[in-house]
């Protein structure tokens, strides 16, 4: 949504190549905790430069850090200052959910998103992964829901470009794939702490092998793992989706195909 320069004003003699390789642990350390986006770029002028995509304007504040953001950032400030600058909106990326409840949530990605994987099914936005709950043991590496996406938009691409049609298709489309089962993991935990559904999003065959059936003149899907007939949601205009409240599966409704 933000776009910001994040400029590192030198203050103390570094070494080049340990401080540039602790710049791109921080950039990343700040992307698995989700307080910068995935399209960061580091570039070197007069002084060191981190340009990011912030979810809200106060997502770069200390006081989002885990242990994991706080050492880089503890580490860099010894020989740095950082001054933001502001750089207008960015348009590959929505505005973020500022809801203070909320009664549901997608997780969902395509090849070209740079957003959250997590979208609020109240307002219909992406929230910001640091305000949703992580395993203790993944507090340091804090990756698994970048390795996810990372799987997710890679897979999704090489379909697109129809590569390996029948393996990428039924890694999008099968509950069982190893790509959907890393995701519905993922979707569970956040379900369980959050004592809300996570819908984890899955793609459609358009008929193929995922069914749909018809309820009062509305086609809904049935759900591949219960067989129970799914529940059409409308949260906005672009965001109408059937869901299971059983398996915490989603898909987009059969009429916006
Ligand atoms: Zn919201
Ligand atoms: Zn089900």
């Amino acid at each position: 949504m933000h776009f910001r320069r994040i400029e590192f004003v030198k203050k103390a003699e570094f070494d080049r190549e340990k401080i540039e390789s602790l710049l791109w642990e921080f950039a990343f350390s700040l992307e698995c905790s989700g307080q910068i986006l995935r399209d960061y770029k580091i570039i070197k002028k007069e002084s060191y430069n981190l340009y990011v995509t912030l979810p809200h304007e106060d997502s770069f504040d200390e006081i989002h850090d885990n242990d994991y953001v706080k050492s880089h950032r503890e580490e860099l400030l010894k020989y740095f200052n950082m001054r933001i600058f502001g750089e207008g909106i960015n348009l590959e990326s929505k505005p973020y959910c500022k809801c203070k409840n909320r009664s549901a949530i997608e997780m969902q990605t395509f090849s070209l998103d740079i957003d959250s994987v997590f979208s609020c099914c109240d307002c219909g936005m992406p929230i910001a992964l640091y305000e949703l709950p992580f395993p203790a043991e993944n507090q340091n590496t804090y990756d698994w829901v970048e390795s996810w996406q990372t799987n997710f938009s890679s897979m999704d691409k090489l379909w697109w470009n129809c590569l390996c049609d029948r393996y990428t298709g039924n890694q999008r489309v099968k509950p069982d794939s190893a790509l959907n089962k890393q995701g519905i993991e993922i979707a569970i935990y956040m379900s369980k702490e959050l004592k809300i559904p996570v819908y984890y999003h899955l793609a459609s065959d358009y008929g193929k092998s995922v069914k749909i059936e018809s309820v009062d003149n509305t086609t809904v899907h049935v759900c591949p793992i219960c067989q129970k007939k799914m529940i059409p949601v409308t949260v906005s205009e672009n965001f109408k989706i059937d869901v299971c409240n059983e398996c915490n599966l989603s898909y987009d409704q059969p009429s916006d195909y």
